[in-house]
């Protein structure tokens, strides 16, 4: 097997919405084919919130990844070995630093995954299992909907009654850290579902206290970001002050960061919840070491950012918390397989080969196009 050609494409996904940090009206997220001389592609498709990394691909990891020795990018059962396409993009990248970096580099590892776990003829959550040794890995795993993007208040709560339709039973919404979190939170605490906020890093010092006291009495599975990603100073006093799980690690893109966090972000084992996405931090490889970082912690306690399809075999394949939806199966990066119904806040991952991109059918048209 031969890598022949890598293909990428930035795609336009801008949507009229916004959290408490950015909109995403001019949203771009990257696609990536890797096309092996056996027919067979591996697909990748990015994580939301970061805009496409198309100059970074075409300008270095492409080219570098099509001139590798291409012995070097298989392991010893002639299977494309992602760990090698990854360290092959990386030749002379200096350490530190990473910027956005690991998710160019993440989005070719994803793509050789799929590709692997084509090869194997396993859905990707097995082939991820097999070559980790992962013993608690299942193709039914936790789910939860990302909703409340600052449309109207009135919008939210009809958005989160749909997600509680579909089958979600836990739902995130976006907050702004202000003390209008409280009245937001009202009518969608009304409904049976667990309820989680993010606040996308805009929590003001302030009125921290007075915020978390405020929220503590709707019992949430977690509030996310509340400090800045990289404030690790102020988010150790946000977790001294909080009853409340934290969740935090969406903007930690490597195992460097992911060590900080540990080291001086005051977080919990036993209470809060680490989100670094995969997709966005070198690949599973790299994922996995950082997993490995954690010790003491339970893998349920990792729940990775977005992701979508790929992220969901990630959590299969590792046996972690909870995957991330939108909830919009219109959206290519919404919902999940044509035909996977959300029930009881969990989906059973299809059998298809790879992530399963061939199985949604307005993800795969951006893919093939790519
Ligand atoms: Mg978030």
């Amino acid at each position: 097997m031969r890598i022949v050609d890598v293909r990428e494409r930035t795609v336009a996904i801008g949507t009229a919405m916004r959290n408490a940090a950015i909109a995403f009206d001019a949203m771009t997220a990257s696609a990536v084919a890797l096309v092996s001389d056996t027919g067979l592609r591996g697909y990748a498709f990015d994580s939301i919130g970061r805009y496409g990394k198309g100059a970074l691909l075409r300008e270095r990891f492409i080219p570098r990844l099509l001139q590798a020795d291409p012995a070097s990018l298989l392991d010893a059962d002639g299977l494309v070995d992602p760990a090698a396409c990854a360290r092959a993009a990386m030749a002379n990248e200096k350490q530190g630093g990473h910027g956005e970096r690991p998710g160019a580099i993440g989005l070719l590892e994803a793509a050789a995954w799929d590709l692997r776990a084509k090869m194997q003829r396993l859905p990707l959550w097995r082939s991820i299992a097999g070559y980790f040794g992962c013993r608690n890995a299942r193709s039914d795993i936790a789910v939860y909907a990302s909703c409340g993007h600052f449309r109207t208040d009135d919008s939210l709560t009809r958005e989160v009654g749909k997600a509680v339709d579909a089958g979600y039973r836990c739902v995130k919404i976006k907050a702004d850290g202000t003390d209008g979190d409280v009245a937001r939170l009202e009518g969608a605490a009304k409904l049976k579902v667990q309820l989680a906020v993010d606040v996308n890093g805009a929590l003001q010092p302030g009125i921290a206290e007075r915020w978390f006291a405020a929220l503590a009495p709707f019992r949430l599975a977690w509030i996310e970001e509340p400090a800045p990603p990289l404030d690790l100073d102020l988010l150790a006093r946000y977790a001294a002050m909080s009853a409340t799980p934290l969740a935090t690690g969406e903007n930690l893109f490597s195992f460097d960061d992911a060590r900080n966090l540990l080291r001086y972000g005051g977080l919990r084992a036993e209470r809060d919840f680490v989100q670094v996405d995969p997709l966005l931090s070198y690949g599973v490889t790299e994922y996995v070491r950082i997993l490995e970082l954690y010790q003491g912690w339970d893998r349920r306690h990792f729940l990775p950012h977005a992701g979508h399809l790929f992220a969901a075999h990630c959590v299969a394949g590792l046996g972690l918390g909870m995957a991330e939806a939108a909830p919009d199966g219109a959206l290519p990066y919404g919902g999940y397989w044509d035909g996977v119904r959300v029930a009881g806040g969990r989906v059973t991952i299809p059998d298809a080969p790879g992530a399963g991109y061939e199985a949604k059918a307005n993800l795969l048209r951006i893919l093939e196009e790519t």
